[in-house]
């Protein structure tokens, strides 16, 4: 019985293990690409180091939580830019609808974590305990030293592999090798211990014991993904026409009236999923293509075509129960549905690269402050308050001048810097106190409002920064 498989009669039905084959072919070799990739990307990034300057940190990749940053390679982002991450956010999102659309559930079962995870620790069991039968055998035979032996040995690996994906999350948020130094040495903040804990404890587990039941009950994505799907949308599939009658006995009389599949249950045998493709779609089947290598090598070996199990579109079915030749794949792909998508996910792309060449490295915010509104000098004169906050984004110290216009109209002091100049340490911000000031007697200092423009300058990189705001006059009252 598989572990889809329910009694109507009973509202709980236990996880049968499933003991996936080893299987060799096009879909294996390329999740075992992926999965090299992908995990060497996770587990590797937070050790690359990139040179930004004396005062910035040299992680390539550092969610920097405690100053509020994120460094990409030679991007930096600040928090006032999470326009950016959100940009991203949404290209992931698109590109999630792009390929689900074109190629149904690849994520699932190409990239998705818990299927990389997953497939280490099923490589890691057949290591220890063999292929298939051999985990079968175990899993029937009784404890013995054998057994106890293979299982925590097995234990041991799965413990290690969890600790190291637990690990490496949170040398994404520091330093790694200082990180790694507290960590042996007991000195790290509680949180990166709490964190390795979590994560080590949901790896084990989700990847050691639940496997295809996170797929089956845990995620979402399985139900959200159909929205996505219509009948032109490559998936894996059964040529039932081709395969039905299946029988064994190519001997037996009668033989010649069978179809393609010889019932060897080898589609079944490798799915990590436990299921049969050969029942048709199932909101289970991760499309991971190891079934197409399992009966595609069966084919081979019977001297029939491969493609009995393959990627197929639903649209198809009815030509090529005709005899008739499917649509070329690339009719499949480039459809409306998929050409509006790419449409999207490249206009934000080409719009976050835009934003990223044309950002400026200072920025600036004004705040009014607006207890009072405005106060009179001892001259007659008319004074607003701003708070300014100049972001320096060098990784140096730089020096800003701060103006106002129109600059025939008003005068401008800064809180405890000479001739408005400021300051401001590298990659940090300074919050100001700026007054601006208007004659007495003149339209500004009598006027309910005036518009000011708040000037910030670079004075090394000859770069501007500028702010609207308003200036109060007395009749304001
Ligand atoms: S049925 Fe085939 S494609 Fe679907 S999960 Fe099983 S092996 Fe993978
Ligand atoms: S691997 Fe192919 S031939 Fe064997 S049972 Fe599956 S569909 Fe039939």
């Amino acid at each position: 019985m598989s572990s889809t498989d329910q009694d109507p009669d009973r509202l709980y039905s236990a996880r049968e293990p499933i003991f996936p084959r080893r299987v060799s072919g096009t879909f294996r070799s390329l999740k075992w690409w992926i999965m090299g990739i992908t995990l060497g990307i996770y587990y590797l990034l937070p050790w690359v180091r990139w040179d930004r300057g004396p005062n910035l940190p040299d992680q390539a990749v550092l969610i920097d939580l405690a100053n509020r940053r994120f460094f990409f390679f030679w991007i930096e982002i600040w928090p006032h830019e999470f326009y950016f991450v959100a940009g991203l956010l949404i290209m992931a999102g698109l590109g999630l609808f792009l390929f689900t659309s074109a190629l149904g559930r690849v994520w699932c079962g190409y990239t998705c974590p818990q299927t990389v995870w997953t497939d280490l620790f099923i490589l890691t069991e057949r290591w220890i305990e063999g292929d298939r039968n051999k985990r079968v055998r175990l899993w029937k035979s009784g404890w013995d030293a054998h057994k106890i032996r293979l299982r925590v040995t097995k234990m041991i690996l799965w413990l290690l592999i969890a600790v190291a994906t637990g690990g490496a999350w949170v040398f994404y948020f520091a330093d790694a090798p200082t990180l790694l130094g507290n960590l042996l040495t007991l000195q790290a903040h509680p949180v990166a211990y709490t964190t390795i804990l979590v994560l080590t404890a949901t790896t084990f587990v989700l990847g050691g014991f639940m496997r295809e039941q996170v797929c089956i009950y845990m995620c979402p994505w399985p139900r959200i993904q159909a929205a996505m799907m219509d009948e032109d949308t490559l998936t894996i599939g059964y040529r039932e026409w081709r395969g039905e009658p299946r029988g064994k006995h190519r001997k037996a009389e009668g033989a010649e009236n069978l179809g393609d599949c010889i019932d060897c249950n080898a589609c079944v045998n490798v799915c990590p999923m436990g299921i049969d493709i050969r029942d048709g779609q199932q909101l289970a089947c991760i499309t991971c293509g190891l079934c197409i290598d399992a009966c595609d090598d069966v084919m081979e070996k019977i001297g029939k075509p491969r493609g009995l199990v393959d990627y197929m579109a639903l649209s198809d079915e009815s030509r090529e129960r005709a005899g008739q030749a499917p649509k070329p794949v690339w009719k499949h792909i480039f459809r409306l549905r998929t050409v509006l998508y790419t449409t999207l996910w490249s206009a934000v792309g080409v719009a976050l690269v835009v934003a990223l060449f044309v950002r400026s490295e200072i920025d600036m915010t004004v705040s009014p402050v607006r207890n009072p509104i405005f106060v009179t000098l001892s001259d007659g004169s008319i004074r607003n308050t701003y708070d300014v906050r100049v972001r320096n984004m060098h990784g140096e110290p730089r020096w800003f001048h701060i103006t106002v216009t129109p600059n025939d109209v008003f005068s401008v002091e800064v809180e405890g810097a000479a001739n408005g100049m400021v300051e401001v340490a590298p990659d940090a911000t300074a919050l100001k106190r700026v007054y601006v000031i208007a004659a007495p007697g003149t339209d500004a200092a009598r006027a309910a409002q005036t518009d000011l423009r708040i000037w910030l300058h670079d004075i090394e990189a000859d770069e501007r920064a500028y702010k609207d705001t308003v200036f109060n006059g007395t009749e304001i009252r």
